[in-house]
């Protein structure tokens, strides 16, 4: 089969490689239907996931076809469609039963797939844990309409979970890229009074505005007068910082109010300072770190009840045979691009 592989640093390739095998009875192997590009991709690509192993098939967006299951694998059968989950995680240690599946103990618990294990930008892809890792799209729901459950969508919905949000709430996100335009669509289902995104690029603002014209947009030279002067209480109740740009940490913090709750969703290339005497008596509460991907079912039943739409993030198709292609359109965010998606051969 044909697989995206991670040959050195800054080199992707398409290789052949054997399709993979079922190597522990909880392990399922999935024909993918569908693929994207991420931009944690781009990081490994660009050397900065350490822990990604050389010659790993990249990829950890996906859907596709239950093809075997091992024979401790309850959840999914052959023919199921399915969703494939970013993070690996065994369902039983301490953190999983805390809904904590980020940090599975498991070897290979979190982001494995795609980094430290073969990923699904190929034709075929083995899932560890399947009965946690995989679940059923219902009929009605498009592959195209599940793509990113397992990942940027199951990432904003982590970051909405987590944020507390109230109906009476001013909630401000930082980044309007495609984990931060997920993060939108499930704040919005929390019916908050207003929302502010702050966006820098033009065809970001421009897409928010055109699909989300219910939501305030600034940009981050007047992010914090523009948050002081449409929230209730000086400043934003609730701030997400998705961007992980160089100043936008900051930003983060200065727009919330005092008691706000600041979630950082954004993975940074530096590291980032925490003026403590600065925010001294702002009384903040920060919530960091990585998805904890459990929701996927529930992300599943919104989008079936039409409630999640991530379809217009979906701006350029392309073939696995072209995905180098596609990667370069993604890499330097040519033609307005948010999403591919990458169509898999029909076996
Ligand atoms: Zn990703
Ligand atoms: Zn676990």
């Amino acid at each position: 089969m044909k697989a995206l592989t991670y040959i050195e640093h800054g080199k992707f390739a398409l290789l052949d490689k054997p399709k993979p095998e079922i190597l522990d009875p909880r392990d399922a192997v999935v024909r993918v239907t569908l693929g994207s590009i991420c931009t944690s991709d781009l990081h490994i690509k660009h050397g900065s996931v350490p822990r990604a192993v050389p010659g790993i098939t990249v990829g950890h967006e996906m859907v596709g076809v239950v093809e075997s299951v091992g024979s401790a694998v309850t959840a999914v059968q052959p023919g199921d469609r399915v969703t494939v989950n970013v993070e690996t995680f065994c369902g039983e240690c301490f953190f999983c039963k805390h809904g904590f599946v980020n940090n599975c103990t498991d070897p290979n618990g979190g982001w494995a797939l795609g980094c430290r294990i073969d990923g699904g930008q190929a034709e075929f892809v083995r899932v560890p844990y399947a009965d946690q890792g995989l679940n059923k799209i219902p009929d009605s729901v498009t592959d195209e309409q599940a793509l990113f459950v397992g990942d940027v969508l199951a990432t904003g919905f982590w970051a909405a979970r987590i944020s507390e949000i109230t109906v009476d709430d001013t909630v401000l996100i930082i980044g309007a890229g495609p984990t931060g335009i997920c993060t939108l669509l499930c704040v919005m289902l929390r019916k908050p009074k207003r929302i502010i995104v702050c966006e820098k690029d033009p065809a970001r603002i421009a897409f928010v505005r055109e699909h989300y014209p219910e939501v305030l947009v600034c940009e981050p030279e007047n992010c914090k007068e523009f948050t002081l002067a449409n929230s209730d209480h000086n400043g934003a109740d609730v701030v997400l910082e998705v961007a992980g740009a160089k100043d936008t940490f900051r930003l983060a913090w200065e727009c919330a109010r005092p008691n706000a709750i600041v979630t950082v969703v954004a993975l940074y290339d530096e590291a980032q300072a925490l003026p403590l005497p600065d925010m001294y008596g702002k009384n903040l509460i920060f919530k960091t770190g990585g998805v904890d991907g459990c929701d996927c079912a529930e992300i599943l039943a919104l989008i079936e009840a039409g409630k999640i739409d991530t379809t217009p993030l979906i701006t350029h198709r392309y073939r696995l045979e072209d995905i180098e292609e596609a990667y370069h359109l993604f890499e330097n965010r040519l033609d307005g691009v948010i999403k591919v998606a990458i169509t898999m051969p029909k076996a």
